[in-house]
């Protein structure tokens, strides 16, 4: 029978795909790419139609291969998934790296570079400039000894990381409170009360089942009047996978995080940069470790003297000092009094089919690409849903997989995957196609999931993401979509598309109150888009002190002595912070995006393409929110580009002059 991930189908036949499947798909691609590689350094014709599209071609298959098995595991998880999974890292990595220092497919490359670089357009320039750059990234000029270590380390690097990811999972599944007494659960929201019910229910139990999932959590932290039970999921939720609270020990991510620490330093050093902070940057739009500090710092001055405005106010309304547990929940009341407006009076209002066809709209009016759900795709579990998405006259141009509510298993957060990326070469074709996952409340019976504000801005930012896989022209794959965009620039989409759900010509789009169908009323529109700013000095400091925290770590490793974790992260929040941590706080133990995930010396892309985005997003404000003309150049400049571009001149393209800090402050309401 034919291995179903090897199949060329242009979904993933996730009715037949079983976790025994993947080892062997994998082994025999990588072994088909390597004959085929062989074959094309022996015959030496190094063209581009001859060397890179086939290359670029192996690419897409290997991508569209793993694909399906990485998602699967992030959402699906068990055991044997999660085993078949980590077999075939070790592999992949040694596949990368071992690509990355063939010296003969490097000065094949480099030969293309030299005979056809007048020739090649653009796009196909920088597919050869980035390959020749990550050549260099991964020791091709290093000797054997020291090419053999990087091998060895990026390989265990890849491991440990995935380690780090199955200990917050278990950490997080193991730890539930069960609660009889409803007095304890005074405050909780409707929802939450129901699955907490419910998992009781499905657990034998009686009374109520808290679980650790991220919206029990933020629904305890918010609404839970008991401060000790509140206390008890804070505590819970930040010793996850650390040597304390209520699993201390069971899961520790402490050794794996002073090793992957140590591995990126050395395998930064090996290819000749001083620290893991220094290599990051090669491939960004940052220029140097400096240039990244001093960004930080800028807006550190700015935002924390208004940040510690208002946690003074804060603890004022709450009449007491107040413990890190109580932050949420006091700034939860303050809001709703102060601005009336609170997440969970709005909720009704954003019922998901409301927000989702809102949003469809939104994007045919400034895209023109139709938003068409799919029911005879098939999905890999019955939350799932496949949308096609059209142009105009009907032509496909791609579609996604959207899987939003929280299961046991899936893991926490929002992100966009590619499932299948776009190729257009020499005989080749497929759209793109991509996964949207959230972690919204799911359905409660005839109910539909009804959404906060805040979710529908991770549902709009995610899809913004989706938008750049989808709508690109792009046919090389390495530079289609948001494959080979600079990692500080890749949440401009993304960040830019949340701007639209707190727009007045948009938010009657995508509310209707679940019973009476009524849009969002204007007077608390109004409040809604006052509260944007409410506190955003302490939600700035608090994504600085995550961003310095991680830039720094990497910047000032010292190899052969033990990281300074505790100690950086003490000296940032002492720099930044202004709420005070308590002691037993080990939130770096599960601090995903920058110990197994892509952000490492990255987190601060986040703050810098949100610059991006402000300001192109000023844009739109200055012409309209959906005028054409300034759509299609965003669509034109930006998203149909992908990465076949250098990513400041394609904002320069879009915006007429180089990005400014302002227009963030102005919107965060900071600006001087
Ligand atoms: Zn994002």
């Amino acid at each position: 029978m034919t291995n179903p991930l090897l199949i060329d189908t242009p979904l993933p036949a996730f009715g037949q795909i079983r976790a025994s499947h993947a080892e062997p798909a994998i082994r025999e691609l990588l072994d088909r790419n390597r004959q085929e590689i062989a074959a094309l350094l022996e015959a030496g014709e190094d063209r581009w139609e001859t060397l890179v599209v086939p290359l670029e071609r192996m690419h897409h298959n290997l991508a569209r291969a793993w694909s399906p098995v990485g998602h699967l595991n992030g959402v699906m998880n068990d055991d044997e998934l999660r085993a078949a999974y980590n077999a075939c890292l070790p592999l992949l990595t040694a596949y990368h790296t071992e690509l990355g220092q063939n010296e003969r497919l490097c000065a094949a490359y480099q030969s293309v570079a030299d005979r056809e670089g007048p020739s090649l357009v653009p796009e196909q320039k920088k597919v050869v400039d980035n390959a020749l750059r990550d050549f260099r990234l991964a020791g091709v000029s290093l000797p054997p000894d020291r090419k053999q270590r990087f091998r060895e380390v990026m390989e265990r690097l890849a491991t440990v990381q995935a380690k780090f990811d199955e200990n917050v999972l278990d950490a997080t599944n193991a730890w539930s409170r069960h609660v009889t007494d409803e007095q304890e659960l005074a405050g909780l929201p409707a929802n939450a009360l129901r699955r907490a019910r419910e998992a009781a229910q499905a657990a034998g139990q009686d009374g109520w089942r808290l679980s650790l999932d991220a919206p029990t959590y933020q629904a305890v932290l918010t609404h839970a009047v008991s401060g000790p039970l509140r206390r008890e999921f804070y505590e819970a939720w930040v010793t996850r996978a650390s040597d304390r609270g209520p699993h201390a020990g069971q899961w520790d991510n402490g050794p794996l995080m002073a090793e992957i620490l140590a591995l990126r330093h050395e395998a930064a050093e090996l290819v000749g940069f001083a620290n893991f902070a220094e290599s990051s940057l090669a491939t960004k739009m940052a220029r140097d470790p400096a240039e990244v500090i001093e960004f930080l710092q800028r807006l550190a001055r700015v935002s924390r003297p208004a940040a510690e405005r208002e946690y003074a106010e804060l603890q004022a309304f709450a009449g007491r000092p107040l413990e890190a547990w109580d932050v949420a929940f006091y700034s939860e009341r303050m809001r709703s009094e102060r601005l009336q407006v609170s997440e969970e009076a709005l909720r009704p209002y954003f019922p998901l089919p409301r927000v989702l066809a809102g949003l469809f709209t939104v994007v045919m009016r400034l895209y023109g690409v139709r938003i068409v759900a799919n029911p005879s795709v098939e999905v890999y579990h019955p939350d799932v849903r496949y949308f096609d998405v059209l142009e105009r006259d009907g032509t496909p141009r791609g579609g996604f997989f959207l899987d939003l509510y929280a299961r046991p298993k899936k893991r926490g957060g929002a992100w966009m995957d590619q499932c299948v990326g776009r190729i257009e070469l020499a005989g080749t074709g497929a759209l793109p196609v991509a996964y949207l996952v959230c972690n919204f409340s799911p359905p409660a019976g005839e109910q539909p999931s009804l959404l906060t504000h805040y979710e529908v801005l991770t549902l709009f930012h995610e899809f913004g993401h989706g938008l750049h896989h989808l709508l690109t022209r792009v046919g090389c794959p390495s530079v289609a979509g948001i494959n080979g965009v600079p990692w500080d620039a890749v949440e401009l989409p993304s960040q830019f598309m949340e701007n639209f759900a707190w727009r007045d010509e948009v938010l009657p789009l995508i509310s209707a109150h679940v019973e009476t169908g009524e849009a969002l009323p204007h007077e608390m529109l109004v409040r809604l888009q006052a509260s944007r700013t409410f506190q955003a000095g302490m939600q700035t400091v608090r994504q600085l002190e995550f961003a310095l925290f991680d830039f720094r770590l990497h910047a000032e490793y010292v190899p052969g002595v033990p990281p300074r974790i505790a100690e950086t992260l003490a000296e940032v929040r002492e720099a930044v912070a202004v709420i005070r941590a308590p002691e037993f706080n080990r939130f770096p133990h599960s601090f995903q995006h920058v110990f197994s995930g892509g952000y490492a010396a990255g987190y601060y892309s986040y703050k810098w393409a949100e610059v991006l985005s402000a300001d192109a997003f000023g844009a739109f404000e200055e012409h309209g929110v959906f005028d054409p003309a300034t759509a299609r150049r965003f669509l034109h400049a930006i998203l149909e580009r992908g990465g076949s571009r250098d990513a400041m001149e394609a904002f320069v393209e879009f915006r007429g002059r180089e990005p400014a800090i302002e227009p963030l402050l102005r919107q965060m309401g900071l600006a001087a």
